[in-house]
């Protein structure tokens, strides 16, 4: 049997021809887009005022996905919300939903499991199954909007999967979440996280487009990157550096680091002064979050001394720190936690 075409991964042009073919009317394509992505139907059903013959024409034609809540964990401490979703083949991806002062804020994944093997991080332990379609992405945010009755403003690609491993459908949910006949979300409101495809960084930076690129640092010499992020034996600190500054001469766009605090792993006194020297030619700001443990791995938070001492460090050369407030850390917060427990739970 071969697949039906994925209908909410189409553009509006897509849309429209595929329309023609059915010989319908070509205002039809407008308003199913906007069913699906204004108006987040979950359904064709939903759809009251298209005819009943074209439905069904359509849902003969095409696959429609809609992804199903598992679970929802809310966080007593900050409101922050963590979902489980299930996917139309049973797959389980999760997503978190952080309210701020400046809007509401979601964390999608990008593919279900994780190749890239990174040694603290929960979603790569299971290894990869697929990547996520454009529409999987999408109704992450869609299914949550809903849930919340709340507007998303952010979207932030750093939950399960490596995002620049998926790119082409990365790049169509980035064109289908920013467009003006769907949530129309700014692509400054966007941003892509990366453990750091030198090749798809040159590639991203090309497309020109106004999203923040975070990249996953961790540490500041080649030895110590390649303990944690087996990622650092493909490409070097140099190459990674002359992608990042590539990236921001082509796209004007300032490169966020992401830089977890292992205690007695990379926050000492000696790691601080590696990461200034890195960092310094660059227009970046630093993300310096204390590692979010987990129980397959011995990694200990840095403590609060040391995280501040850090910062400091880096301030006084002139690198902008930021000390990322925890969120969720009460609901399994850290990235494939959740889905991870759910399945350990199962099996
Ligand atoms: N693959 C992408 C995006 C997913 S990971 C990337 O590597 O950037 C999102 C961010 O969370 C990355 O910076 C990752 O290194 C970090 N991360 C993963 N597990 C973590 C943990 N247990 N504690 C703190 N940060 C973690």
């Amino acid at each position: 049997m071969t697949e039906k075409p994925d209908i909410k991964s189409m553009e509006l042009s897509e849309l429209q021809l595929q329309i023609n073919e059915l010989s319908e009317k070509s205002y039809r394509a407008k308003q199913l887009y906007e069913w699906m992505h204004k108006k987040m139907a979950r359904d064709y059903g939903e759809m009251t005022n298209l005819p009943k013959t074209f439905i069904e024409k359509c849902r003969e034609r095409f696959s429609y996905t809609a992804l199903q809540i598992v679970k929802v964990q809310e966080s007593k401490i900050d409101g922050t919300k963590k979902f489980l979703f299930a996917l139309s083949d049973g797959n389980l991806v999760e997503s978190v939903w952080m309210r701020y002062k400046h809007g509401n804020s979601v964390c999608i994944s990008s593919q279900v499991g994780c190749k890239m093997g990174c040694a603290f991080c929960a979603s790569t332990l299971d290894g990869w199954e697929r990547n996520l379609l454009p529409s999987e992405m999408l109704d992450q945010i869609y299914a949550i909007t809903l849930f919340t009755g709340e507007r998303v403003s952010n979207v932030v690609v750093m939950g399960t999967g490596e995002p620049l491993d998926n790119y082409e459908n990365l790049l169509r949910f980035i064109t289908l979440l920013t467009d003006e006949n769907g949530l129309h979300i700014s692509q400054r409101n966007v941003t892509v996280s990366t453990c750091g495809l030198v090749p798809r960084m040159y590639r991203l930076a090309d497309e020109r487009l106004q999203i923040t690129l975070a990249l996953s640092l961790h540490a500041a010499t080649d030895e110590k990157r390649k303990k944690l992020m087996p990622v650092a034996q493909r490409y070097s600190l140099d190459e990674l550096m002359e992608a990042c500054a590539y990236y921001f001469e082509k796209t004007g766009r300032r490169i966020t680091f992401e830089y977890s605090l292992i205690s007695g792993v990379n926050d000492t006194k000696e790691d601080a002064k590696e990461l200034t020297a890195l960092l310094k030619p660059l227009n970046c700001h630093v993300n310096l979050i204390p590692v979010n443990p987990i129980k397959e791995r011995n990694f200990a938070q840095s403590d609060k001394t040391a995280v501040e001492a850090f910062k400091n460090m880096l301030e006084k050369n002139g690198i902008n720190g930021t000390i990322r407030r925890e969120m969720g850390r009460d609901i399994d917060g850290a990235c494939g936690q959740l889905r991870k427990s759910h399945m350990d739970k199962q099996s």
